[in-house]
């Protein structure tokens, strides 16, 4: 059990004072930290699927073909903490949706109880939230949260209306998504001052690549203590979507190294780049990833050190990775046992490479499948 001192200052959000403060140096969720001490891949990350309802429907939705309009009960939460005890070394919990605090009973019947489960047992959360909805519901959660993490990949609420709601299949008045996109920057702003870990996440695509650092500028303003960047990878509801080459890709990767805030933390995550490049352009790159103060590139948890969980079904996904169908479900298995059935399937083995001088754990599946089709990376290594 970990102690639960909380802050009673003016940051009633923040961690209790004696917990590890997460930085560049302490990220539980790369599956690099896992790797290095257990010598394989294990898992130590759980992702809850909480819901399937969304006031949004961003064009690059992950899971936009999943969402709905109204949803099945979640199963009972007595059933998750069993399976969740049962985790060996978990460190970690995301709850993701749909936007997951869509429903207030959402909040208070199933999220602040994972969330404190989390907290009485020492494991660090995030919640994957546009916090475009009232103020109340992230205050109800923020007090156990260790990260809120928010999508941001705009300039204006031009780009927001754009983005967000081009495929709600109605008409939606950009007054109404301009006050969404305000609500979102308000609320990170209050979030943030009151001592939560708020971290943005953009995606460098067709639309933001060359206006990336205008964006980081924004994230920065409203006091994000992370700006986390990945590449868009069309696929999926996504799949209609223009791709962009790598040039473009590196040249915005450039860009943001080069005009950061260099007090933020830069969290860079599948990029297509690796030490193993025969390029000698792309290895300068992810030496300077590596050198750079505040900026790391985690290796991508997904298949690696952590399983998805849907609360509806209790089915467990090892990587939002199109092609690859439920593994198992917590009614009948436990998800270390599930993860087992993973580590030696040959979809995981085909990536599964390590450089350890490179602190590189190989390619997610969907990084291999865009530009490495023919590449085996198990015969791969870093250049030195
Ligand atoms: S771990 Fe794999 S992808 Fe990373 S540098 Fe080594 S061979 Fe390349």
């Amino acid at each position: 059990m970990q102690a639960l001192t909380r802050p009673t200052t003016d940051t009633p959000y923040a961690p209790p004072i004696d917990w590890k403060v997460l930085s560049p140096s302490y990220d539980p969720w790369d599956p690099i930290r896992s790797l290095q001490r257990f010598g394989r891949h294990e898992l130590t990350s759980v992702e809850l699927t909480v819901t399937h309802l969304c006031n949004m429907r961003c064009e690059h939705c992950a899971v936009g073909d999943s969402l709905t309009t109204s949803e099945a009960p979640h199963l009972p939460l007595d059933l998750l903490f069993r399976r969740l005890d049962e985790v060996e070394h978990l460190e970690t919990i995301s709850m993701t949706g749909g936007e997951p605090t869509f429903r207030m009973e959402t909040v208070r019947d199933i999220m602040l109880p994972v969330l404190k489960y989390a907290r009485a047992r020492g494991i660090r959360t995030q919640l994957n939230s546009n916090v475009t909805l009232d103020f109340e519901r992230y205050e109800l959660i923020a007090p156990y949260l260790d990260v809120m993490h928010i999508s941001f990949n705009y300039t204006q609420a031009e780009d927001f209306h754009q983005v967000g709601f081009a495929r709600t299949g109605r008409n939606v008045r950009p007054e109404t998504t301009s006050k969404l996109y305000e609500r979102m920057i308000d609320n990170s702003q209050r979030l943030a001052k009151g001592g939560l870990f708020v971290s943005a996440e953009s995606m460098i695509n067709y639309r933001t690549h060359d206006k990336i650092a205008d964006i980081h500028r924004l994230i920065i303003e409203m006091g994000c203590r992370r700006h986390e960047v990945h590449p868009m990878y069309p696929s999926s509801f996504a799949s209609g979507l223009p791709a962009i080459s790598r040039e473009q890709m590196f040249q915005a990767v450039t860009t943001l190294l080069d005009i950061r805030d260099p007090e933020v933390w830069m969290l860079f995550g599948t990029l297509p780049f690796f030490a193993c490049s025969e390029n000698e352009e792309e290895r300068s790159l992810v030496r300077r990833l590596k050198e750079e103060t505040n900026v790391t590139v985690r290796n991508d948890p997904d298949g690696r050190n952590r399983v998805n969980v849907n609360l509806f079904s209790g089915d467990v996904y090892v990587t939002d990775f199109a092609s690859v169908p439920s593994f198992g479900n917590i009614r009948s298995e436990k998800l270390d046992d599930i993860f087992a059935k993973w580590r030696v399937h040959p979809m995981q083995q085909a990536v599964n490479c390590h450089c350890p001088s490179a602190g590189c754990c190989g390619p997610n599946l969907l990084v291999s499948d865009m530009y490495y089709r023919d590449v085996d990376f198990t015969q791969r290594r870093a250049f030195p």
